[in-house]
């Protein structure tokens, strides 16, 4: 299912065409006339036009259906590249991506920490020089730099705000600091929108369903992807399913609320649960620290649960039951068809929360009985995000029409 295009300003329409190429893999000039609606005269000039500029290439014939053979064209994808940078508190990933949004190098480095802002900017901007470097990648063939990281954005965009250990990131313009510390052009988004984009720029998820991706790493976030863009809402903030409150009378949360899912389901949250049974605690041998050990001591819980430790299982599984319920008033609200589980907090128990997932939307989703609600795995590695980060300057900049739509 195409939108028409007739209309569009040529700007828009070249960006449409560019991603109907791109979600298509390959595709004739005459397929794509019939799918956007424009002559195959406007199409041929397009298509030329993104040839010269080298984003697209001609890969051979497809069948003939009658006369003469048609060209298949194709994203070239050794074109361009985007660059992915995940900021996190216990790690930094790069990964460097072709325009289809494949990872062809990925680098970790350890992560923010402490430090002060401008200091892992700084170090961020090293090391793209360095990986960068060591491919031997010309930066002008890098179309941007995408950065993941959670928390809040400012309205700006610039800005991360009040994720739990920002202290001085509060007031830190991301995107203009690593900008002038590389001079590449910044977008900063958060970790759940981009690993929705990345699950949609791979080619995953056609343009035609809207779907969400729940992201947990350290929190819990929510990339809602509806007409082929993110849904950012007022201020780029939506999807903060994490503090959607699940228990007006739980544990109160950072964010001044009460039973929030984030409070409720979080590694931080099932770690903390198995502080409480002390013989699961030993056994395991966790210890008490704190910080950046939280998801060593969930992936332990996590890993005994999947080899059949009765009592780590039923602590994944009440954060299960927490995401679930979290994912089912999403599902109901926005009458979604398709969820996916991303993000390094599903990398090691990810069966167990997609069967509790599944199980409870199809017991309780409100539209059980008009359609069913699919629910994958995404990409749980730690580059995720990352990736993700690097989809949203390829979708941003090779195919600005979704934004202006
Ligand atoms: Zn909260």
């Amino acid at each position: 299912m195409t939108r028409r295009l007739k209309g569009a300003s040529s700007a828009d329409t070249r960006s449409a065409i560019l991603d109907l190429i791109r979600s298509s893999g390959q595709v004739s000039r005459i397929e794509l006339s019939e799918k956007s609606g424009l002559t195959e005269a406007t199409i041929s000039k397009i298509v030329r036009a993104l040839i010269v500029d080298g984003l697209v290439v001609e890969a051979g014939f497809a069948e003939s259906t009658g006369g003469k053979r048609p060209v298949l064209l194709e994203l070239n994808t050794a074109s361009r590249y985007a660059l992915g940078v995940s900021l996190d508190y216990a790690r930094i990933s790069l990964v460097l991506c072709n325009i289809s949004g494949n990872v062809l190098h990925s680098h970790a480095v350890p992560g923010a920490g402490r430090s002060k802002p401008q200091t892992v900017i700084d170090r961020v901007a090293r090391e793209i020089g360095k990986f960068l470097d060591k491919h031997g990648i010309d930066r002008s063939d890098v179309i941007g730099i995408g950065v993941s990281g959670a928390g809040r954005l400012d309205a700006s965009g610039g800005v991360l705000r009040s994720s739990r250990q920002t202290g001085e990131w509060e007031e830190f313009a991301i995107e203009a600091a690593l900008c002038e510390a590389t001079g590449m052009p910044v977008i900063l988004e958060n970790d759940a929108n981009c690993a929705a984009l990345g699950e949609f720029w791979s080619g995953r998820v056609s343009t035609a369903h809207d779907f969400a991706t729940i992201y947990m790493a350290t929190g819990i976030g929510c990339g809602l992807v509806i007409n082929g863009d993110v849904y950012r809402g007022a201020s780029s903030n939506a999807g903060e399913i994490g503090h959607l409150s699940l228990d007006i009378d739980g544990p109160e949360c950072f964010c001044g609320s009460h039973g929030c899912l984030e409070v409720m389901a979080t590694p931080a949250a099932v770690v903390r649960n198995a502080r409480d049974d002390r013989a699961l605690w030993e056994r395991l041998g966790l210890q008490e620290r704190e910080g950046e050990d939280v998801r060593t001591s969930f992936a332990t819980i996590a890993a005994a649960a999947m080899s059949g430790d009765e009592s780590a299982e039923s602590l994944v599984r009440r954060s299960a039951q927490y995401v679930a319920t979290a994912v089912l008033g999403l599902t109901n609200i926005f009458d979604l068809d398709r969820i996916y589980l991303a993000g390094p907090g599903f990398a090691t128990a990810g069966p167990i929360y997609l069967g509790v997932v599944r199980d409870v939307l199809e017991r309780t989703a409100f539209m059980r009985k008009v359609h069913s609600v699919a629910v994958e795995m995404g990409e749980t590695g730690p580059g995720a995000a990352a990736r993700g980060a690097a989809s949203v300057v390829l979708h941003s900049h090779l195919t600005p029409h979704h934004l202006r739509g």
